[in-house]
């Protein structure tokens, strides 16, 4: 099995040579050991719920530490993510209300969201969002509603409301579980190299042998050569 380092490492690697929007896809398809095509037609609510249960499963924490600035203010904000958009639900699709129909859409995937965003214009880009969302198309005056509702659904699932504690300014974040984990996983790969520069140094042995021990040994080790 590979280890915690390994898959870290790799993950860093893969993650480092694709563009920003095909970073959380890209991380995911190294730890899971999938195409990256595949990841990057998967849903966004799956490919972030599985990029999630990595993190605890690489790091072995529970816990959301983030930081916001107030828009009006500038005061920085540190605060805890509530477990409900760590713990999102991975299905494909979602049920919005509008005009008291029920429509069934279709998350968007990280390709979705690219060609929508190549789009020469928001307008063009929101409708191309809507074609792949929704199994058929809706009459025009119905593409406001469903675009909020879609907006709403997508707030629930990985939105979050904050207020600034010095001036009161109520204000949304959006939660990036793979912009998240990147940063993780980044500063993570960094010092495993510079462990395994030590421990190649003090011992002689190779990349490959090192990332093959668990963190509780590569950590023994280190504290003995340091
Ligand atoms: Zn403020």
């Amino acid at each position: 099995m590979e280890s915690n380092a390994s898959m870290v490492v790799h993950a860093w690697e893969a993650a480092s040579v694709v563009t920003d929007w095909q970073r959380p896809a890209a991380l995911l398809s190294a730890l899971a050991g999938m195409p990256l095509p595949q990841a990057l037609h998967l849903g966004i609510a799956r490919r972030d719920a599985a990029l999630v249960a990595w993190r605890s499963a690489l790091f072995g924490t529970t816990q959301w530490p983030a930081f916001a600035q107030c828009p009006a203010c500038k005061t920085m904000l540190e605060y805890e993510l509530p477990r409900s958009s760590a713990t999102a639900d991975d299905s494909e699709s979602i049920v919005i209300e509008v005009d008291g129909n029920h429509l069934n859409a279709k998350w968007p995937s990280s390709l979705d969201l690219a060609d929508a965003a190549a789009c020469p214009n928001s307008q063009a880009g929101r409708e191309l969002l809507l074609q792949r969302m929704l199994p058929e198309p809706v009459a025009d005056d119905l593409i406001a509603p469903v675009l909020a509702a879609l907006a709403d659904a997508h707030h629930g699932f990985m939105g979050i409301d904050l207020q600034c504690p010095e001036c009161g300014k109520v204000w949304s974040e959006v939660f990036e579980a793979g912009e998240f984990l990147w940063r993780e996983v980044r500063a993570a790969g960094r010092r495993i190299l510079r462990e395994v520069d030590a421990l190649a140094r003090a011992y002689g042995w190779t990349e490959t042998e090192i990332l093959r021990l668990s963190d509780m040994r590569r950590n023994e080790y280190l504290a003995m050569v340091q």
